[in-house]
């Protein structure tokens, strides 16, 4: 369980910081254990930034954040480091993430050794099962990760996230970077993973086609703030906020809503 309390964050730079943007204006929301909650909202929006601070990677200007209960704004570092491993981030890039003079067994490894999660005789069959899990064929585990397909690389990234056993996974805008035939397969694995493992995730798009696919609940972002939420299906069914109802109106007319081709944008 994820429960966003009254979040606000304030960038500031410029002489004596007087340049101010509010990028997350006075946001809560929740996410149930195993539940799958859509933030979409268009660029500048602040999806990105709530979804770091869910994962205390940037501090809110306010507000408070719990992970099962427990007050990670609140947390010291040691404290923070214990949970750490337990929320993990998907970039847009995987090359974020990714080492590209690492091998595929090194990439998927790194975090394990990190965390000290498996012993040096469990290694290799840990990483082979991880590749599995997210699809890949285990003659890929001696490639170098520059010689991968960025869907390749997305689920080599997949696999090092998976390797901690995390309960809750913020994906960014993960398949943005990808072409449309593999975004849909990239998809539709992180959605299986999600429900095997039982997951909680908080996946951020700005497409409403890709969050209908991906998330039980949906929360629409507009300037920092949550315009509307509730189930994707009531949202996206009788949108009550005229936001909402034009980022619909624009994704129906821009393509072709559940059809044949879909555009990347709104
Ligand atoms: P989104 O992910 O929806 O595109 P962001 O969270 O990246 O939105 O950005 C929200 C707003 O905050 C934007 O106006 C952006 O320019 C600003 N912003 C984001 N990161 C920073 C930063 N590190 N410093 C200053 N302003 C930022
Ligand atoms: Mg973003």
């Amino acid at each position: 369980m994820i429960e966003l309390d009254t979040i606000t964050k304030v960038y500031t730079k410029g002489f004596l910081r007087r340049q101010k943007t509010i990028a997350v204006n006075n946001v809560s929301l929740s996410i149930k254990k195993g539940g799958s909650l859509g933030l979409v909202g268009e660029s500048g929006s602040g999806k990105t930034t709530l979804g770091r601070i869910a994962l205390r990677l940037i501090e809110p200007t306010s507000g408070m954040v719990r992970f099962d209960g427990v007050n990670l704004t609140a947390l010291s570092r040691s404290a923070l480091r214990q949970i750490r491993p337990r929320m993990q981030i998907i970039f847009q890039d995987p090359d974020t993430s990714l080492d590209p003079r690492m091998t595929v067994r090194n990439c998927v490894a790194e975090p394990m050794k990190i965390w000290n999660l498996v012993g040096p005789h469990e290694e290799e069959d840990r990483i082979l099962e991880l590749l599995e899990q997210v699809g890949l064929q285990p003659d890929l585990i001696g490639r170098y990760s520059f010689e991968l397909s960025g869907g390749q690389k997305q689920r080599v990234a997949l696999a090092r996230v998976l390797a901690l056993n995390p309960g809750f996974i913020v994906a960014d805008e993960p398949t943005a970077a990808l072409d449309l035939s593999v975004q849909a397969q990239v998809l539709s694995l992180i959605k299986s993973v999600q429900k095997k493992t039982n997951l909680t995730l908080l996946f951020i798009s700005h497409d409403l086609q890709i969050i209908e696919q991906m998330s039980d609940t949906v929360a629409v972002m507009h300037k920092g703030a949550i315009v509307e939420q509730g189930t994707t299906r009531d949202v996206l069914k009788t949108p009550k906020d005229p936001y909402t109802k034009n980022l619909i109106a624009a994704a129906y007319e821009s393509e072709t809503w559940l059809g044949k081709e879909r555009g990347r944008s709104l």
